[in-house]
């Protein structure tokens, strides 16, 4: 193990990918966390895997963020380096199927597909995180979500590039096994599987879900849903509400009163207070209900090299 992986030298190819001490804040939606040692940002595939080879060569941890839309760094940041895949954001399309790379967002893809009368995503609209992202988590929203039109991806692994058929991820609620750690792996590109249909049909569908989560989501600094929803009975906003949550607060950070599920971040430099806000949160429920819930939400704490 390369314990001095900090004085390594970045290669003159990459040094104009990779940024050093760039504050996590900046990259998350929720606008907490220190410093990175490194971020690299490769605007192609080809920029991302030299980057890959260097980091593993050197032994140096990293991390891989996609919109750092369901994720926390602490204060500490993180040592080492972070990918950050927002600019590997290529599109092809082959009649109704779709090879996206894996930093595109949700919203701008959904928009771009049923532009062209491409159905099946419109659900995706309002999620601010990435494909890869969304690959990962089985991102999903009023009934559907991400398992219904994947159909594969390509994984960098530490070995080389090799295509994952959407069966073997196992996706299930908020989960596959890219998140549980049974597959190790960066998702670059997905392809998906929509239907020829009718963009105006699909453009309505998108105001018709933009308006619902208008209504149902709060504005501001967040993660989304804190907590995925238990196998049965009241979801995890519902156990939250009956606990007594909405509008808990430490310091900056408040538990929404619009959705118990949801914490709004007023400050900056406050992870701390956030992690100890969804400890209280997650304790009222186990005192009021029994149940523990379990986040959704991703913990990139320096310990965790994926
Ligand atoms: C306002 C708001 C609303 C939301 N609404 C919803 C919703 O309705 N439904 C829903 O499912 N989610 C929702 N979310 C949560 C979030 O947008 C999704 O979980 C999304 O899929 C996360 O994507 P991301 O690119 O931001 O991932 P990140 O937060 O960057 O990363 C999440 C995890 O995935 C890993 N990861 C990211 N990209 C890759 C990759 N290419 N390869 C391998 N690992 C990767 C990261 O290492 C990390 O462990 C919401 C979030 C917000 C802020």
């Amino acid at each position: 193990m390369n314990t001095d992986w900090q004085a390594s030298e970045i290669p003159e190819a990459l040094c104009r990918l990779i940024r050093p001490h760039v504050p996590m804040r900046l990259h998350t939606s929720l606008r907490v966390g220190g410093p990175a040692t490194w971020l690299a940002t490769p605007r192609s595939g080809d920029e991302f895997v030299a980057a890959m080879d260097w980091v593993v060569a050197q032994e140096i941890p990293w991390f891989v963020l996609g919109r750092g839309t369901n994720v926390i760094f602490d204060e500490t940041g993180y040592r080492g380096l972070v990918f950050d895949l927002s600019e590997l954001t290529g599109l092809h399309l082959d009649g109704a199927t779709v090879r996206v790379m894996a930093g595109k967002s949700l919203p701008s893809l959904v928009q771009e597909v049923s532009r062209r009368g491409l159905a099946g995503l419109e659900w995706a609209c309002g999620i601010p995180g990435s494909i890869g992202g969304a690959v990962v988590m089985n991102a999903g929203a009023f009934g559907q979500d991400l398992a219904s039109i994947l159909s594969s991806i390509r994984l960098l692994q530490e070995d080389g590039i090799r295509v994952v058929e959407a069966e073997e991820l196992a996706l299930g609620y908020r989960t596959s096994r890219l998140r549980t750690g049974e597959l190790r792996g960066i998702v670059l590109e997905a392809t998906l599987a929509l239907m020829e249909g009718d963009s105006s049909a699909c453009m309505a569908r998108i105001e018709h879900f933009t308006t619902l989560r208008a209504k149902s989501q709060p504005q501001g600094a967040s993660c989304g849903s804190v907590f995925v929803n238990p196998a049965e009975g009241p979801t995890a906003g519902q156990l939250l509400d009956r606990a007594g949550c909405k509008g808990l607060r430490i310091g900056c950070v408040e538990v929404s009163h619009l959705h118990a599920n949801f914490i709004i971040n007023y400050g900056e430099n406050n992870a701390n207070d956030i992690l100890e806000l969804i400890e209280q949160m997650h304790d009222a429920v186990l005192r009021t209900s029994g149940i523990s819930l379990q986040r959704e939400i991703c913990m990139a704490s320096s310990s965790e090299i994926r």
